[in-house]
């Protein structure tokens, strides 16, 4: 038989803990201010918890009015707080009047004020409602950046909703024990639940926005900042995965290793500012020609590379023909004047006993032979037999 006003101090020193752990990370990262209303929300509702926790010793407008009014202030926070997560706007004429609205009701309102009943089951749909909205939050931003933790947050949701109609619909059919902190064995069970999932959602919250920056870490790591492809450590990292899966099922695999032409002359020419734009515009040329399963880098400089799955060297001369084609007609807007360069392209089919690194090096071959003879063409690499 667990003590209720012990398990009250400890889910008010829980709120506090997290809450205060929250308002560091906060400091720690000022730019997600999610985390500052979650911060809140947790401190909101450790108040809350505190006012209710000492019942009997304060007056019951504070316990249960200002005690409820803060509590579900820190359910409406935790919304506002997965808004702001979501970088979407926050519509604050709907949030502040809700808390003014609980205080009023348990206040003045002798149904609430002198019944336990109604204002279990009032709290009970403002908690189901705010999950629900914040299910509906999470779902929408999920499609946008998919993070795992708010997957877990989002079970916990879910779970919570369930949790809080059945104590909304336990509490209608049998009247609530007058004196909540008399020794009981559902109460706790019930409280238990409760504080298992306070600490599974507000945990997965917390830890959320460092998943978010960790995944915009390794974004950076691994793309150019210039074009948005990848970069050589991307290209590496994904293409040896890429090579590893297409090889178990014995799928053809081909490369391009692309070189911009007299490229060092644009730059003489018409200056950095003007290559930088040709060298998006080749990017965009890429990314309109490949398919969305090929891996596509900036290699070095003015060199790109594509890594393209389920196809053989036949079909990766036709993909490479018709990028060059393609950007020998691009052109780019430079002080009046329309501004483009050609490309040249080796091409080669990774043979399933070679290495990555020892097709690149037969692509580079390729080009080399397509810059010698004339530039603004494709050259099929040789196979390492005839060398
Ligand atoms: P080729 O046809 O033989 O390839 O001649 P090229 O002039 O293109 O070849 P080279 O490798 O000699 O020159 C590459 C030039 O690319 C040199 C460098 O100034 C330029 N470059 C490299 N990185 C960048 C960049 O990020 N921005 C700009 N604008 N230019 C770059
Ligand atoms: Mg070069
Ligand atoms: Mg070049």
């Amino acid at each position: 038989l667990l003590d209720m006003r012990t398990l009250w101090v400890v889910i008010v020193i829980s709120y506090a803990l997290l809450g205060g752990f929250q308002l560091v990370l906060w400091q720690l990262q000022r730019r997600e201010t999610a985390m500052l209303f979650w911060g809140l929300s947790l401190l909101c509702c450790c108040i809350g918890g505190a006012l209710f926790m000492v019942r009997g010793l304060i007056p019951d407008w504070l316990s249960i009015g200002v005690g409820n009014m803060f509590t579900a202030t820190g359910y409406l926070m935790t919304t506002v707080g997965l808004r702001r997560f979501a970088h979407r706007p926050i519509r604050w004429l709907w949030i502040w009047p809700i808390p003014l609205l609980v205080g009023w009701l348990y206040i003045m309102v002798p149904l609430f004020a002198q019944n336990a009943g109604p204002r279990v089951v009032l709290m009970a749909a403002l908690l189901s409602l705010t999950c629900v909205a914040n299910l509906v939050i999470c779902r929408r931003a999920q499609q946008r950046e998919r993070l795992r933790l708010r997957n877990i947050a989002m079970v916990a949701f879910a779970t919570t909703l369930v949790f809080s109609i059945i104590r909304a619909t336990i509490t209608v059919w049998y009247t609530p024990p007058a004196d909540f902190m008399a020794p009981s064995t559902t109460q706790p069970l019930l409280m238990l639940i409760g504080l298992a999932l306070l600490l599974l959602f507000n945990i997965s919250l917390m830890l959320m926005p460092g998943e978010r920056l960790q995944n915009q870490l390794r974004r950076a790591a691994q793309n150019d900042a210039l074009t948005g492809l990848l970069n050589r450590g991307g290209l590496d990292s994904q293409a040896l995965q890429q090579l590893e899966q297409g090889r178990q099922v014995a799928q053809p695999m081909s490369l391009l290793l692309m070189d911009l032409d007299h490229f060092k002359r644009v730059n003489d020419n018409y200056g950095h500012d003007a290559g930088d734009r040709l060298l998006c515009e080749f990017a965009e040329t890429l990314r309109t020609q490949s398919r969305p399963t090929d891996l596509l880098a900036r290699y070095g400089g003015e060199e790109f590379c594509a890594l393209l799955p389920n196809a053989n060297g036949q079909a990766a001369m036709a993909i490479a023909e018709r990028i060059r084609e393609h950007f020998s007609q691009a052109t780019v807007a430079v002080k009046g004047e329309r501004l483009g360069t050609t490309v040249s392209i080796g091409a080669v089919e990774i043979l399933a006993t070679e290495t990555l690194e020892q097709a690149l090096q037969r692509a580079d071959k390729a080009l080399y032979t397509a810059k010698h003879e004339g530039r603004n063409r494709v050259m099929m690499a040789v196979h390492p037999s005839a060398v």
